[in-house]
């Protein structure tokens, strides 16, 4: 590791505003490297997870890489651009703009959930912010980490980008690296971790984290329309998603009916007799048995518990679609990130209750609204916070390209993609020039009225 930073180093330093045509370059070849490996990391996937389809690795995250390079490769130029800024009338005379300089060697810590999206979606915002990258891959996902450092060794130099294997003892030392910026996509508890490895070089940090993001239904939206986005959000990966909804709160007497239009939704994604095909494995023994204890725990405790068990049969450590109505605040689904395809709804009486009850947790990744009426939409977006919103759906919000991604406090540090990622792994240099005459001069002692005038001028209100 110690070798590939300092052999990244001393390329940088060689280099260290690499030209629009050199980026576009090292963007291209991810495209060429999608291109070439995209069906072999497919069935790598699919083989690490257990089960997952070929449909959802290509269109959660082949697709999207292409969209992020695309947006990216046609706005590089503009963003590379100094930015002129103002100055304040005092310094009237002064030439002032922006420069993004990129910041040197960035490291990446990728989770196993999205292996691809989130190894290649920070690498595309920091190769076109003109840095140089390690990137060190889940150790849950073996094959496809495998793949990941023959296919990157293939399309870059090792000074440009660079694959580092290992389980968790490479990972700490990994993130105890004195790079210039290290992005962390995982789980708040190992973002804790990495969190203090870093401050120990103050090296600055991306902290992509997880948390409870709820879905807000309100009385006047379909009650059809919601849950096939809601199904579509949670069961995507079978929950095995950042930004998943993690729980329902609905008004108390609409509960059963959604969790049924939920469940129906689910048996038509899922078809009996044909459905296992689409359907995702849960990663490792630890996570399936965690969701099954917490779903055993709620039907103890007397909750209706509706599933869709037809998935069962096939590959992997596979846990049915379930939806577990109105369960105890206390119990492990309400407490934990799910991280799997098991859905609490919980009722509410009014609005505020159910800000309420947001507001009383630590602050979600992602919140969703479903609602018609805009003074109810806005009255949750202004009495909330959350890292990102999607209005009337699920999960969109993370494929748009010109919005920031990232969360807020236990949920993240940070927000990247598109424009927001090209400044996030720059150094947004701010460069003041004297022109005709120099402010500084009228300060300068010995003072007299010309510095009492001054004074009082920069001190009006
Ligand atoms: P994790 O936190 O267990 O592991 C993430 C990475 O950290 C892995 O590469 C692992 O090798 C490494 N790691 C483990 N222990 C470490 C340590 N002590 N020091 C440094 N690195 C260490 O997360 P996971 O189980 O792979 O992923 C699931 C979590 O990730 C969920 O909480 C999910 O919400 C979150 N997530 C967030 C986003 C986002 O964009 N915000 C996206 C995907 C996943």
């Amino acid at each position: 590791m110690e070798r590939f930073l300092s052999g990244q180093q001393a390329a940088f330093a060689a280099e260290r505003y690499p030209t629009l045509q050199v980026r576009r370059d090292r963007l291209d070849r991810i495209a060429k490297l999608i291109e070439k490996h995209g069906q072999a990391f497919c069935e790598a996937i699919s083989r690490d997870f257990g089960q997952r389809s070929p449909h959802e690795t290509s269109l959660l995250e082949l697709a999207p890489i292409m969209a992020a390079l695309r947006h990216t490769r046609s706005h590089l130029r503009r963003w590379m651009r100094p930015e002129r800024r103002g100055s304040s009338l005092e310094f009237l005379q002064m030439k002032n703009r922006v420069e993004y300089q990129p910041l040197g060697v960035v490291g990446i810590l990728v989770p196993w959930n999205y292996p691809l999206m989130l190894t290649f979606g920070p690498l595309i915002d920091v190769l076109a912010a003109g840095n140089r990258a390690m990137i060190k891959p889940s150790e849950l996902l073996p094959e496809t980490a495998d793949l990941l450092e023959q296919s990157i060794a293939e399309f870059f130099k090792a000074d440009e980008v660079a694959v580092v294997n290992g389980g968790v003892d490479v990972a700490e030392a990994f993130s105890s690296l004195p790079f210039d910026h290290l992005v962390f996509t995982g789980s708040t508890a190992v973002g804790r971790k990495v969190m203090a490895a870093a401050a120990r070089n103050l090296t600055p940090l991306t902290l992509e984290l997880g948390g409870k993001s709820p879905v807000v239904f309100t009385p006047d939206y379909p009650i059809e329309t919601a849950a096939r986005d809601i199904a579509f959000g949670k069961l995507m990966n079978a929950g095995q998603t950042c930004i998943a909804p993690d729980y329902v709160l609905a008004p108390r007497d609409r509960l059963r009916d959604i969790a049924e239009a939920i469940l129906s939704q689910a048996k038509s994604f899922y078809p009996v007799g044909s459905g296992q095909a689409d359907y995702t494995s849960l990663v490792g023994a630890r996570n399936f048995t965690r969701m099954v204890d917490a779903v055993e725990e709620c039907r103890v405790s007397g909750c209706t518990v509706l599933s869709h068990e037809s998935v069962l049969a096939g590959n992997g450590h596979r846990v049915a679609p379930t939806i577990v109505l109105d369960p105890p605040v206390g119990c492990l689904l309400m407490q934990e990130e799910i991280f799997g395809p098991v859905l609490p709804l919980v009722p509410y009486d009014d609005i505020d209750a159910a800000i309420a009850f947001i507001n009383e947790r630590p602050r979600p990744l992602a919140l969703y609204i479903f609602s018609k009426q805009s003074s109810l939409t806005r009255k949750l977006l202004a009495q909330t916070h959350s890292g990102n919103v999607t209005i009337n759906g699920t999960l969109l919000h993370i494929a748009q390209n010109d919005l920031p991604f990232g969360g807020i406090g236990p949920s993240g540090i940070g927000a990247y993609h598109g424009k927001d990622g090209f400044r996030r792994f720059s150094h947004a240099r701010g460069i003041a020039e004297v022109r005709l005459f120099n402010p500084s001069r009228l300060a300068m002692p010995p003072y007299g009225k010309l510095a009492a005038w001054l004074q009082r001028f920069m001190m009006r209100n």
